[in-house]
């Protein structure tokens, strides 16, 4: 593969032979990431490496990068990996969200569902100011998530609002998400979620629903998912999650995952998992697809902490440590085509980073219901590198 230095120095020879004097000059970066183990999925390593940032994108990725870098970061002992991509969060609810959000690595968010065509405007108002790029799913109820639940009357899951809200968005809204729990829909989970598709098949988009205490079964809902749609917090509990009486993933649902339907952690705070259905789905192979943290600006005081902590929960589970990577990163990334080159430290790709620390000791995690257990390896955000330029600490 040809780097950037290596183009530099066919340029000099190529000065050479037209006769003019040959100025001998190493590569110059922007930025060199330095001596880390660099985590990268979509290319599948796993190798101490430095990343070499010019121009805002990666130009190389090598275990020792000759040159020179205006800035440098040392990042050894500690992984590099993508930026971050956190695709349900509810970062899109005030201006403060992003920036924070980008402090815990996450150069890039979707909020999934804060606004509906009534104040989505304002969701993507704050995602076109963010520093990182910055998505968001409209919510099918027209008010957007509200306590008491946006869904009880159905009326409110109006499918020509949320055309134009989509329509008027385009830059910004990538999907629809409806919330299928009895305390937020009600009896009306399935006439919402067959709303949402009506309102997202002109656009071609994407819905994602969210699941757990729901009034019907997964085996009625699922049915209405097409490839490509998202179910968020995958490990809810009963009634109504992706486990039988005994325990036992339903066939509905590998078979919806065979057909393209995508799962998503979506960590939250309440009801939205407990640690024996992580436990029972991952021991049948049931692993996430995507992990999320449900994320926003009061997330570190809660269960949620930082996205990196999230990612830590399936540590303890023994999910690989690539594959975790790989579903904050390239896998997040492959949901919607606004993410198409993110998620990557590949040559050419911009250069967003997330340098984090893996460090053994003792640390509780929590679910939520309150239920806590200890792992052994918690990851730490360390620092950010977006569109090739570090993150000041806040
Ligand atoms: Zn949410």
């Amino acid at each position: 593969m040809m780097n950037r230095r290596q183009l530099l120095c066919a340029g000099a020879a190529g000065a050479t032979l037209l006769g003019r004097i040959p100025i001998a000059r190493a590569a110059t970066y922007d930025l060199i990431v330095r001596g880390g183990r660099v985590i990268d999925p979509s290319v599948g390593l796993d190798a101490v490496r430095d990343v070499a940032i010019a121009g805002g994108r990666i130009a190389a990725v090598e275990a020792n990068v000759a040159g020179d870098a205006a800035a440098t970061i040392d990042a050894s002992g500690k992984l590099v990996a993508p930026g971050l991509i956190d695709i349900h969060t509810h970062a899109g609810r005030s201006k403060e969200g992003p920036p924070l959000a980008l402090q815990d690595g996450v150069t890039g968010w979707v909020d999934a569902g804060s606004g509906g065509a009534d104040n989505i405007d304002q969701i993507a108002a704050v995602a076109r100011g963010a520093p990182q790029i910055g998505r968001a799913l409209v919510n099918i109820s027209r008010v957007g998530v509200v306590p008491g639940g946006e869904l009880n009357d159905i009326n409110r899951a109006n499918v020509a609002l949320a055309q134009g809200a989509i329509a008027r968005n385009r830059d910004v809204v990538i999907g629809v998400k409806a919330r299928l729990s009895q305390n937020v829909a009600g009896t009306n989970d399935l006439e919402a979620l067959r709303r949402a598709q009506e309102a997202a098949a002109p656009f071609n988009l994407p819905v994602m629903i969210h699941i757990g205490q729901s009034y019907s079964p997964m085996r009625a809902i699922l049915p209405l998912l097409k490839r490509g749609d998202i179910v968020t917090h995958m490990y809810a509990p009963a009634p109504n999650g992706i486990l039988d009486d005994q325990g036992r993933l339903f066939p509905d649902v590998t078979a919806a995952r065979r057909r393209g339907v995508l799962f998503d952690f979506g960590n939250g705070t309440l009801d939205h998992f407990d640690w024996a259905t992580v436990e029972r789905a991952t021991k049948q192979g049931f692993w996430p697809d995507t992990i999320s943290t449900d994320w926003n600006v009061m997330s570190k005081t809660t269960g949620v902490v930082d996205f990196p902590n999230v990612m830590s929960k399936f540590i303890m589970f023994g999910m690989p440590l690539r594959e975790i990577i790989a579903s904050a990163t390239v896998n997040a990334a492959r949901v919607f085509p606004s993410f198409d080159d993110r998620g990557t430290l590949n040559v050419g790709a911009p250069a967003d980073v997330a340098i984090l620390e893996l460090r053994d000791g003792t640390f509780e995690f929590v679910d939520n219901y309150k239920g806590t257990r200890t792992g052994r390896q918690r990851l730490f955000p360390a620092a950010t590198v977006l569109a090739g330029k570090p993150v000041a600490r806040a």
